[in-house]
């Protein structure tokens, strides 16, 4: 399979100090690859997601453990799929894991199917999940928790839509979000798992934008501010809306995939991951009809 543009390799030499105390290994425009932050209080260091991998891992950690020069090591992911939770083997006895309950649990449920899903999408992914077990958090929180690293506050709230248990992670004073994949910027949605919601996924960005960010640190794709909230948020209702009056008129799903994708494309040429409109279009259907989802092969 060619469908992905490069192996998945974090670069950490590539981070950059995006607010004070606030560094971004950026995804580098690589498919697979997440944005990466790394939190640094007085007197610990977060680490928002980790890479997909044991090496993407290793990396990580050594880069939080360079910035941390000795202070004490906390990890959590936004969401538990393979290349922003994959890599958090070798945090395990390093770093305190944390992540919200349900989180865990969709881990749990789910962790095994998607490492086989992603093992077969070609050699470089295939390679880069070797020897990967399974990693369940060391502390779990429902609903908010925050954090004190000395003076630096961080909101972890649990926050669905994208999966089951997504969690955004949001620093009031520097009022930075990271997302996770419940946005991208200038990307289509990603949408291969049977617990998306767009009405909770919807919701969510409603909240993300009654928080105000001043930069918004999406899962893949550039930085942006409280205007990416909104222009993702307005895509994933003209897609619903699309499909929702498709569906009202009594098409079949194939036509609706067939026409529906191209007027969705056709509005956001400049976006990239295309490949995964049809996946977004069966979503859709499946939330509107009350159908069981089949998802398309991508
Ligand atoms: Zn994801």
């Amino acid at each position: 399979m060619s469908q992905f543009n490069h192996p998945p390799l974090v670069q950490p030499a590539l981070s950059r100090e995006i607010a004070p105390g606030v560094l971004v290994i950026p995804d580098q425009h690589i498919d697979l690859v997440p944005n990466i932050g790394i939190v640094i209080g007085t007197d610990a260091v977060l680490v928002v997601d980790c890479g997909m991998g044991r090496e993407n891992g290793q990396q990580v950690l050594h880069k939080a453990m360079e910035v941390a020069a000795g202070k004490r090591l906390l990890l959590t992911t936004t969401h538990f799929h393979p290349e922003h939770a994959f890599g958090a083997q070798p945090f395990k006895g390093y770093a305190t894991i944390l992540t919200n309950t349900t989180q865990a649990d969709e881990m749990q449920e789910k962790g095994a199917f998607f490492l086989t899903l992603f093992r077969d999408m070609g050699p470089d992914v295939h390679k880069a999940l070797e020897g990967v077990e399974l990693v369940m958090p060391d502390e779990t929180y429902q609903g908010e928790k925050t954090i004190d690293l000395g003076g630096k506050q961080v909101v972890l709230r649990e926050l669905p839509g994208h999966t089951r248990g997504d969690q955004i992670v949001f620093l009031p004073h520097e009022q930075v979000l990271f997302t996770g994949d419940l946005v991208e910027n200038r990307l289509f949605p990603i949408f291969p798992d049977q617990d998306a919601s767009v009405g909770q996924w919807s919701e969510a960005l409603a909240q993300m934008i009654r928080l105000s960010p001043q930069m918004v640190i999406p899962g893949h794709g550039e930085l942006g501010t409280v205007e990416l909230l909104q222009e993702f948020q307005d895509h994933l209702l003209f897609a619903r809306q699309e499909v929702s009056h498709r569906v009202k008129e009594g098409q079949a799903l194939e036509r609706i995939d067939q026409e529906g994708s191209q007027i969705i494309k056709e509005r956001y040429r400049e976006w990239g991951n295309d490949r995964w409109i049809p996946l977004e279009i069966h979503s859709m259907y499946s939330e509107i009809t009350g159908e069981p989802l089949i998802l398309p092969a991508f």
